[in-house]
């Protein structure tokens, strides 16, 4: 049985779910490889790509295991940067090194482990720390003579001014003494991982996060307690209310006791649950809608973040604007629709910002949904375009934010304890749906636009790319136009 780093990685997190995910992978339950962990692991790619700038004479390998460790070996005999050296020990760790690289002066082998963050982590789900440990103990089980270790992780203050400055944009920590302090204990956790994935069975039945809140669950958590709910006391309840009510066997949230001692949003959660019937105050919602002025501008973005800053003025994983979509709703109840989306990164914010200019005018309200979001993007562009300041302040003073009724005055047990338009469409409007999309969500259609503007698309399918693009965010605000209808109907 071999051992990797994602593997010790994944053991740190935990034990039950390597076990399985190694010795029984047909029922493992691996987690939907979401976009979003794909476009991480694309961004760790590009900031590797980066970081070897600063090695120039570096070696990268390339091939299967068994190539990549006898490569590894020649390259050893000589002093040259080697990007992706790969050992295996007797032992059965396995490792690639994002970079080793010969120090002439103490003529031992310098190991940095690259980081897309811009922050060394050591919290259980990302030790960054027992990371470069794991690599340094394989170098060593490997009798490589090993120098310093560091990780390279990326400055957040760093802005883009004209061409990156890989000086400027990447910090190297040495972190060797960690290294030191933490190896014998790091020794042991592996040890410990190997005798685990040496046994032929374990108890499936049940797992330690059972008496956590959902938040802390992985993929896995259906798969080891079938006996809990989709929606369960999981996610409403935290600590100690959470322990004693699985101590009891309680995990659906309608045989929570009455005389539970609960938060007045808990107690809201749980009764509606219930009573299995939605909770709408009509005159809170009269009340609230009232504020809207004609005519109301439904409107939404999509944004794109990238480690290495795009554009100028740009730090490092600010989000750009790259779409927007307004629904203009007229007095008289007719709807205009506005939208612009960017084929080319030069010039975007610019020619957003036109867009909208030309398309709002000086009244009316602005309906998203989430304020905190579009409101956060109108600051920076202010900032990026101090020129238009005033217009884009005005824009956020006029900011209504829609998720707001769905949070106190309109609540529905199949809302299953969300606000999110994706939660609350299909039960307020269920004749329209993402579903029927190309692009269904907010994660895909980032991934879909860097393909278009990054040149990996053939050009026959950047039309069809850039009208599924315009459709899905036009979804999202014709989504709210129609919650708007069906909340005024009440
Ligand atoms: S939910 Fe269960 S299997 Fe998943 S991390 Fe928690 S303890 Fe492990």
């Amino acid at each position: 049985m071999i051992l990797t780093k994602t593997d010790f990685k994944e053991y740190l997190l935990c034990n039950k779910c390597l076990w399985l995910k190694k010795k029984k992978p047909e029922e493992y339950t691996a987690g939907e490889f979401s976009l979003f962990l794909q476009k991480l692991i694309k961004d760790g790619y590009e900031v590797e790509a980066y970081v070897q700038k600063l090695f120039p004479s570096g070696v990268f390998l390339t091939g299967d295991k068994k190539a990549l460790i006898e490569k590894t070996n020649e390259l050893l005999k000589g002093d040259k940067p080697i990007f992706q050296a790969s050992f295996e020990t007797k032992d059965g760790l396995f490792a690639k090194m994002d970079i080793l690289d010969f120090n002439k002066e103490t003529k031992k082998w310098d190991l940095y482990e690259v980081k897309a963050s811009s922050e060394i982590k050591t919290d259980i789900k990302h030790n960054h720390v027992k990371d470069l440990i794991f690599q340094s103990i394989v170098l060593e089980d490997s009798e490589v003579d090993l120098g310093d270790s560091y990780i390279v992780y990326i400055n957040r203050k760093y802005r883009r001014d004209g061409d990156i400055d890989i000086n400027e944009l990447f910090i190297l920590e040495n972190l060797s003494d960690e290294v030191s302090e933490q190896k014998e204990l790091v020794r042991d956790e592996i040890s410990e991982a190997l005798k685990l994935l040496a046994k032929d069975e374990i108890s499936l039945d049940g797992c330690e996060c059972l008496n956590k809140s959902n938040g802390q669950h992985c993929d896995c958590f259906a798969k080891f307690n079938s006996q809990v709910p989709e929606y369960s006391v999981h996610n409403i309840l935290v600590g100690n209310k959470l322990k004693m009510l699985v101590a009891d066997g309680i995990v659906d949230i309608k045989d929570i006791p009455e005389d539970l001692d609960l938060t007045d949003i808990q107690s809201g959660k749980v009764s509606l649950q219930k009573v299995g019937e939605p909770l709408i105050d009509r005159d809170a919602i009269a009340q609230t809608l009232s504020e809207l002025v004609f005519p109301i501008y439904f409107f939404d973005y999509e944004t794109y973040s990238s480690p290495i800053p795009l554009l100028d003025g740009y730090k490092p994983n600010q989000q750009l604007v790259f779409q927007v979509s307004i629904h203009k709703l007229n007095e008289d109840g007719s709807l205009e629709h506005f939208e612009y989306l960017a084929d080319k990164l030069e010039g975007t914010t610019r020619e957003l910002i036109d867009t909208l200019k030309a398309n709002i005018g000086p009244t009316g309200s602005i309906v998203v949904w989430y304020e905190s979001f579009e409101k956060g993007k109108n600051e920076e562009l202010a900032e990026l375009h101090p020129e238009d300041r005033g217009f884009m302040e005005d824009l956020n003073s006029r900011v209504f934010d829609l998720m707001k009724v769905f949070k106190a005055d309109y609540l529905h047990p199949d809302f299953k304890g969300s606000a999110s338009i994706k939660a609350v469409l299909p039960v307020i409007v269920p004749e329209l749906s993402y579903k029927t999309l190309e692009v269904q969500n907010g994660t895909m259609a980032l991934s879909e636009w860097e393909k278009m503007i990054k040149g990996d698309m053939k050009s026959e399918n950047i039309e069809n790319t850039r009208k599924n693009l315009l459709e899905y965010c036009s979804l999202d605000t014709l989504a709210m136009v129609e919650i708007y209808n069906k909340l005024k109907e009440l």
